[in-house]
């Protein structure tokens, strides 16, 4: 049985979805750590004999010079700024007043006593459950909102979304998402827990029949959780039916105890996210009532008739949120580092001039790339999200009432009802065209489908492989865990999980018997996929829509074999740029689609041997997938500044070209290889590359000055914004 820890003692909790920020601990906790001389102590026991003492060393004299060059350093670098960062701080907190709700969201958090503290980053694991308000304790309401509230919303029938939805808005129950299994998570259809349909009883009977079965990861499962949505293989009647979504109860919602049939645990120490609760459910013929099975697509009927949904493709839907969300924790997370990097680069100074380190072309051509990849991070997702999610708005809700042990206090500054239903508004479109035209609705959940798998694929390593630089860059700092980057490198490794989902195949394409063979798949796969048989649809004269749109004109681009940029201006046009990832992007395709991979396909007799085939291809397809997320990225990033003030359009177009020559100077190779630039041409982007760098560089405090981190978000002193490190 699982202790109920965290409901007797939690106070507060805090989030500001999507913004989530670190700090806090009440003062009381203080007297659970160990004296200094108590560890002194300690630690002298295990070193020396018992009754010998350590000489006394005399005390050190407090050194008290002070003679900072930093507060200097960084003021002059804002004072050099090439354009207004009140205006750009507004456009990228999306207007005015969503920059001012975030700064009064900042004040409550900081003036409140309950939620600071000077000890975070030596914290114990309890101490991150139960008190902080940090990254990792936000992920609770991350995954009961977005994972749990989310499949309920998607595959929930309009009973049971009146049924629940207000318990869970209310966090009345606090729900999981119970997908991943010990032994299984990406081939969602080798999932082995099962729901067994009890005629009898009217029930549908959950179990695990392995230890491989085992829910594996789950977050809040370890000791918070009172419900899970669960995917689990339907059985009626000893005939297997498929994977389907169940609410199945995991405790009691006022003791916070397990319920007959569910045992369940924490997996402890992790990498990361210390203050979630990820935790193992082991299933022992559980029982829930047949009405628990979310039924928006498919049904159960009393006699146990099972309804399929109109198309199986709906049922792989729920991670569609999720992974768009990515764009938006990326700049939030990753962004912080970021920050902490550029001002430590302009206020540490090294070598035989003492210059900043910034000053270093090995330096700035590190960052300034990462700078970049935070705005094409911030605008894309404010430009497409905001056309699929509505604006945030300010909403604060005390819920004292709470019938929980403690009180719980939730401060939410996005309105999640809101963005759920615009969510849901869309579904039902979507349902609409399954039942009526399942054509236009594959096409709209693929391209869905794909940009999601494909973006969160894309943008998690690179925003990994960012926070790497960011830490390589601070030096020895960046090693202690008091300067942050560490604690967010291991908060963001579990973006880079989970990169691989069995999708389902796509019904209405030639070769998709041949490819939906594959047994499991990449996100890139499916991305590449998608894009494969749209390219396919094209060349029988239908028309590609949403992302791939650009496929439209595949035969166009590919009528032109080599790339006829002859100046450096060709290559500072984003747009011409994006067409020479376009020309790549085309040719990889048309190669995969044209030569080997469809012939070795339809040479091949079984599932397995198909599965083969894509293997021996992984590599170019999930080049060629990055490639065409970087290109759509690019084409939002493009559209979305055009709303910006045109005071700000220098700078911002700046960072979409450094992006855009950062992808191009990364597949030089493929485009020499495929004789599409010459060596002259390569060099003229890689020269162009250093210098917009260079020239950037100037801007890097206000840049990221703009992105309004308080320091006690950032909780770095290298990060310091007086610039004051070594205080
Ligand atoms: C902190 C954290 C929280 C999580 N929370 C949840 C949760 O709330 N609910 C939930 O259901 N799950 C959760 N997960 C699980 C997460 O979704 C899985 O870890 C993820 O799906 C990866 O699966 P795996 O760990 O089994 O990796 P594996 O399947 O073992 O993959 C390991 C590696 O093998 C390779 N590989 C695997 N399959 C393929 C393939 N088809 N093609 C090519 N290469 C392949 C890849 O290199 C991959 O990185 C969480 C995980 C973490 C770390």
């Amino acid at each position: 049985m699982c202790t109920p820890g965290f409901w007797q003692q939690s106070h507060y909790l805090v989030t500001w979805c999507g913004l989530q920020i670190r700090c806090t601990l009440p003062l009381s906790l203080h007297s659970i750590m160990t004296s200094p001389l108590e560890r002194l102590n300690s630690v002298r026991n295990h070193i020396q004999p018992q009754n010998q003492q350590l000489s006394q060393q005399p005390c050190l004299a407090p050194i008290l010079g002070h003679n900072p060059t930093g507060p200097a350093d960084i003021a002059a670098e804002r004072a050099g700024a090439s354009f207004n960062v009140e205006k750009m701080k507004y456009f990228w907190a999306g207007g005015k007043e969503e920059y001012e709700i975030t700064e009064i969201a900042y004040q409550i958090i900081q003036r409140d006593p309950d939620l600071t503290t000077s000890h975070f980053f030596d914290q114990t694991r309890p101490e991150a459950r139960e008190f902080t308000y940090s990254e990792s304790f936000a992920m609770r309401i991350y995954v009961h909102d977005l994972l749990f509230r989310n499949a309920l919303n998607l595959f929930g029938s309009p009973e049971q979304l009146a049924e629940w939805q207000e318990d869970i808005e209310k966090f009345r129950v606090l729900g999981c998402f119970a997908m991943t299994e010990l032994g299984h998570s990406s081939f969602l259809r080798g999932l082995e827990t099962t729901a067994t349909y009890d005629r009898e009883n009217d029930e549908f009977i959950i179990h695990s029949p392995t230890l491989e079965a085992t829910k594996w990861w789950i977050g809040l499962a370890g000791q918070t959780a009172t419900h899970t949505v669960a995917i689990c293989q339907t059985i009626i009647d000893s005939k297997p039916h498929g994977i389907n979504w169940f609410i199945v109860p995991l405790r009691s919602p006022t003791t916070g105890r397990l319920l007959p049939g569910v045992t369940a645990g924490d997996i402890g120490a992790k990498y990361g996210r210390a203050g979630l609760d990820n935790g193992w459910i082991q299933f022992t013929h559980a029982r829930i009532p047949r009405t628990n099975l979310l039924s928006r697509w498919v049904n159960v009927d009393r006699d146990g008739n099972y309804h399929p949904a109109p198309n199986p493709a709906v049922m792989y839907a729920t991670l569609i949120p999720e992974r768009l969300s990515i764009m938006a924790g990326t700049w939030m997370l990753v962004g912080q580092a970021v920050v902490i990097a550029a001002r430590y680069g302009v206020v540490r100074r090294q070598g035989a001039k003492d210059q900043k380190i910034m000053d270093y072309q090995s330096h700035y051509v590190k960052l300034m790339p990462c700078v970049a990849f935070m705005y094409i991070c911030n605008i894309t997702n404010r430009y497409a999200c905001d056309r699929l999610f509505p604006r945030v708005s300010l909403r604060f809700c005390k819920y004292s009432t709470h019938p929980l042990p403690s009180m719980l206090i939730v401060l939410q500054l996005t309105d999640f009802p809101q963005l759920h239903s615009l969510l849901t508004t869309q579904w039902s479109e979507m349902s609409e065209l399954a039942q009526n035209d399942i054509h236009s609705y594959l096409r709209k959940a693929g391209d869905m489908h794909a940009v999601s798998a494909g973006i969160k694929a894309t943008i998690t390593w690179l925003g990994a492989d960012t926070l790497e630089r960011c830490r390589r860059a601070c030096g020895g700092h960046a090693y202690s865990s008091y300067n942050a980057i560490p604690g967010i490198i291991g908060d963001w490794g579990v973006t880079t999980t989970g990169a691989y989902k069995a999708g389902r195949r796509r019904q209405h394409r030639p070769f998709a018997a041949d490819w939906g063979k594959s047994r499991s798949c990449s996100r890139h796969l499916q991305s590449q996929r998608y894009l494969i048989g749209t390219l396919h649809d094209v060349a029988q004269g239908r028309q590609a829509a949403g992302s791939a749109a650009y496929l439209n004109d595949a035969a166009t681009v590919l009528a032109q074999p080599t790339c006829v940029f002859d100046n450096e201006r060709d290559w500072l046009n984003i747009e011409a740029v994006n067409g020479v990832l376009t020309w790549l992007v085309v040719k990889r395709l048309h190669i995969n689609l044209t030569l080997s991979l469809p012939t070795q396909l339809q040479a091949t007799a079984t599932a397995l041997a198909a599965s083969d085939a894509w293997n021996d291809h992984l590599l170019s397809v999930t080049r060629t997938s990055e490639l065409h997320c970087h290109r759509h990225l690019l084409d939002l990033y493009v559209a979305g500044i055009r709303e910006a003030p045109v005071e700000l359009h220098a700078p911002l177009l700046n960072m979409g070209r450094l992006y855009a020559l950062y992808v191009v100077e990364g597949s030089l190779d493929a485009l020499l290889e495929e004789e599409y630039i010459t060596p002259k041409q390569a060099r003229v982007v890689r020269g162009l590359y250093i210098r917009l760098c260079k020239e950037t560089r100037t801007d890097a405090v206000p840049l990221t000055d703009a992105w309004a981190f308080p320091d006690f978000v950032l909780k770095a002193p290298i990060g310091r914004a007086d610039g004051d490190i070594y205080s």
